[in-house]
């Protein structure tokens, strides 16, 4: 049988121009575009074929640290804390606005750096965006502490400050979408901001920020250095001026970050990791729609993305019909230029991440799945690989442990509730999962066991601003979205005074 996906040609057409102008390249420190201390510089390149886009400014340390000097006066001395909480709020609001007016630019800079299709920047990310920062901007003026009770002989106030000069980093699979989730709760609670993004995707970042400029931020109070991890990422987690660290992207740096705070001044750290999703098919389920859901909760965003239910558990009294017809929805996956309209699957973000991924289906191979579809790369230019599935798979096989981070489906059989909880729980990662099933029963039992910080039921990649989003376990530690990412970016004081002569004694 044909395990080639029949859209295939697709991604050998010529690539479209993008309709949007690189115009930001170097890095925003104080309000100001500037070059790298170094001078130096790096390519960011077009996954759709591996030439360089643009050169973008090389931050390093000593970047960080003017950028760091820069949050630092914005906080400790500017507008930005001292402003009132509505002010803050109307910037956002009107960041949110201008978000809006450039989406068509604002989308198409983030398709081409990152191989998304367009149809999802533009019509789900860019949105997203918008809606995250308004969410935020609705806050920063109901965020108030409160009065504790005490002993009746003390008037205690429980302030709820700003933390300070927040670190943040962030990855190249969702960078618009992560800048938001980020910069968005920070600044409505009054801190300012130094930002790393990926190497793979500084664009996008920094044009947002300038954006945010023009929505009336005090200079200083964000501040956007591009560069590599080992280098600014380092800089920006050791610094002694950072009071807080957000970041997200893989596990093994995560713990880097971590201990990289720990050994500096402690500053508290909030991770987002990766994970290794279960997305749970029980046999009461309408196979044709369960299908279809398993199949974009892997395949979205290329399969790059840290709660893909990339571990697919079917019921073996639908077993066989599940992989035949996930075979058949793979094979008419629609993979080319994401600029194209009707494209489903763009390529993945660069050749590292390209080479590790057909690594990983070859060791699926080796391991003994069975591959029902794709296995190998499409065309012979950029990074596409074609949608993969595997079935018959088990779970000491490397494909149904680690995180692949690309379009790879891996069909697991099981005979019984408690043995699936069982299995979907026996891995070091904790982010998300699946749960497909009539059975309110079914649910219930599933949302509860499974140790994952968000469980979707009957449905899957529902990312709304409110929501909160994080891991148990290895997959990350605290919260980000909904009121919870606040409590990231606040101190909290008491100030305790006494009660002289309390008037009803
Ligand atoms: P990564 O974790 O190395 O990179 C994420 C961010 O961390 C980037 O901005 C990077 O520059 C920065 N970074 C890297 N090393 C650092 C260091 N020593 N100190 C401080 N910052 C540092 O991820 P990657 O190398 O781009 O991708 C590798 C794997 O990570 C992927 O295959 C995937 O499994 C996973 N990943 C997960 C997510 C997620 O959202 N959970 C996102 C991207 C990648």
């Amino acid at each position: 049988f044909s395990t080639a996906p029949a859209s295939a040609a697709a991604a050998a057409e010529e690539p479209i121009q993008p309709a949007v102008e690189v115009k930001h390249t170097q890095l925003l420190i104080n309000g100001n575009f500037v070059d790298a201390a170094s001078g130096k510089t790096f390519p960011t390149l077009d996954p759709r074929t591996g030439e360089v886009i643009a050169r973008v400014a090389e931050g390093d340390s000593e970047d960080i640290d003017r950028a760091v000097a820069a949050a630092r006066r914005a906080f400790d001395e500017g507008p930005w804390p001292r402003m009132t909480a509505y002010e803050r709020c109307r910037v956002l609001l009107r960041f949110a606005d201008l978000i809006e007016r450039h989406a068509e630019e604002v989308a198409a800079l983030e398709t081409w750096d990152n191989g998304k299709t367009l149809a999802q920047a533009a019509g789900a990310e860019v949105p997203m965006v918008a809606r995250c920062v308004r969410y935020y901007a609705g806050w920063a003026d109901k965020i108030h502490g409160l009065v504790a009770p005490a002993d009746g002989a003390h008037h205690v106030q429980v302030l709820h400050e700003p933390v300070g000069v927040a670190g943040q980093i962030i990855p190249w699979n969702f960078p618009l979408l992560m800048f938001a989730w980020k910069v968005g709760p920070a600044l409505a609670c009054g801190n300012t901001v130094v930002l790393k993004t990926a190497e793979q995707t500084p664009l996008s970042a920094l044009y947002v920020a300038n954006l945010l400029h023009e929505a009336g931020l005090p200079e200083g109070v964000l501040n956007v250095v591009s560069g590599f991890g080992p280098t600014a990422g380092a800089a920006l987690c050791s610094h002694m001026g950072v009071d807080k660290l957000a970041f997200t992207g893989s596990t093994g740096t995560g713990q880097i970050v971590l201990e990289l705070a720990a050994r500096s001044n402690l500053k508290p750290v909030t991770l987002e990791l990766g994970g290794k999703s279960p997305f749970i098919v029980m046999d009461d389920a309408d196979v044709d729609q369960a299908v279809e859901l398993a199949h974009q909760a892997v395949f979205f965003n290329q399969g790059q993305c840290c709660c893909a239910g990339s571990r697919t558990f079917v019921h073996e009294r639908v077993y066989d019909e599940f992989v035949e017809k996930s075979k058949a929805r793979a094979l008419k996956r629609v993979v080319g230029d994401p600029f194209r309209d009707g494209v489903e699957q763009g390529p993945q973000i660069d050749g590292e991440q390209f080479n590790k991924i057909l690594r990983y289906v070859q060791s699926g191979v080796d391991s003994g799945a069975t591959l029902v579809a794709g296995g190998d790369r499409v065309g012979d230019r950029g990074f596409y690989i074609q949608p993969t599935v595997f079935a018959d798979a088990k779970d000491e096989m490397k494909i149904a442990r680690e995180e692949i981070f690309g379009p790879v489906q891996t069909i697991l059989k099981f005979s019984g509730v408690e043995e699936v909880i069982r299995r979907a729980n026996a891995t070091p990662y904790g982010l998300a999962a699946g749960v497909f099933t009539r059975s309110l029963d079914a649910a219930n039992t599933l949302s509860r066991a499974l140790r994952a910080g968000t469980v979707w039921v009957n449905c899957y990649d529902v990312f709304d601003a409110t929501i909160p989003f994080g891991g148990y376990k290895m997959s990350g530690v605290g919260r980000e979205k909904g009121i919870y990412a606040l409590r990231n970016y606040l101190q909290t004081k008491a100030v305790v005074t006494p009660i002289k002569n309390p008037a009803w004694l």
